[in-house]
């Protein structure tokens, strides 16, 4: 089995020491552990404290040809956005496509969202609500936000679904799998049940493995999916980048 290339991966462009190495640095590890190609998926624009600016976007694109040229992995330039309503708005503009070679698309806290209602009834009911019995309208407008999300913005991969903001994983899956969205293993959480992901594979719903790293040793560190694959006996065929170049099918 071979992990062709890791699709998340934060830099110190991620601001406020939250992400702890340089694109070289995250490349560098890549090349040691013989992935082929990684992403550099920073926080997106509206994280009030940890999101990348896009005056930095220049520098991030210089970094990565310099990275390339320097360890030979190819690298795609990226954004992990934010959802900042609960219709399903992502904190991306027409404009950031011109440089985004692939979208990564999850919920987090600490975002400027779009309005104050959103912002109480996205933000502060998923930070103080609990994570595993949500009230049925919560679970609704997290799901419904996903949903249109899905069809509004061309997102390659659904990162961490349901970490902090509970939804109908299914739903979400099946609308992914419609729209050509991978749903992410994420390498250190992965919020749904064994059931759930064996009804999204039997489903045909496509999968990626990811470590979400912050700091460039962890870059390559996708255990934690390929873990849960393996347990739970996973079509690696619906595995996008086990043993293959992955192709992202969103059109832009
Ligand atoms: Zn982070
Ligand atoms: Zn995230």
């Amino acid at each position: 089995m071979i992990l062709y290339g890791d699709y998340h991966t934060h830099t110190k462009y991620s601001r406020h020491n939250h992400g702890k190495g340089t694109i070289l640095e995250n490349a560098s590890v890549a090349q040691n552990k013989g992935l082929k190609q990684i992403a550099i998926t920073d926080h997106g624009f509206n994280h009030m404290f940890y999101g990348v600016r896009r005056k930095d976007i220049p520098a991030v694109k210089e970094e990565i040809l310099n990275a390339k040229e320097v360890t030979g992995v190819d690298i795609l330039l990226g954004v992990e956005a934010n959802l900042i309503s609960s219709d399903g708005d992502v904190d991306v503009v027409e404009q950031d496509f011109e440089f985004l070679d692939i979208l990564l698309m999850g919920h987090h806290r600490m975002v400027k969202m779009t309005n104050r209602k959103d912002y109480i009834d996205m933000m502060i009911a998923n930070w103080f609500g609990s994570p595993y019995a949500p009230s049925k309208e919560r679970l609704n407008r997290n799901t419904t936000a996903f949903l249109k999300a899905l069809d509004k913005y061309p997102i390659d991969v659904i990162t961490h679904l349901n970490y902090g903001c509970p939804t109908d994983t299914l739903a979400v899956a099946r609308m992914a799998k419609e729209k050509g969205t991978l749903i992410e293993l994420n390498g250190k959480r992965i919020n749904f049940t064994d059931q759930e992901l064996e009804i999204m594979a039997s489903e045909g719903v496509k999968f990626i493995v990811d470590s979400d790293a912050h700091s460039p040793e962890r870059v390559g560190e996708c255990n934690n999916g390929i873990n849960t694959i393996f347990r739970l006996g996973l079509p690696l065929s619906q595995v996008v980048n086990i043993d293959k170049l992955p192709k992202f099918a969103q059109k832009r």
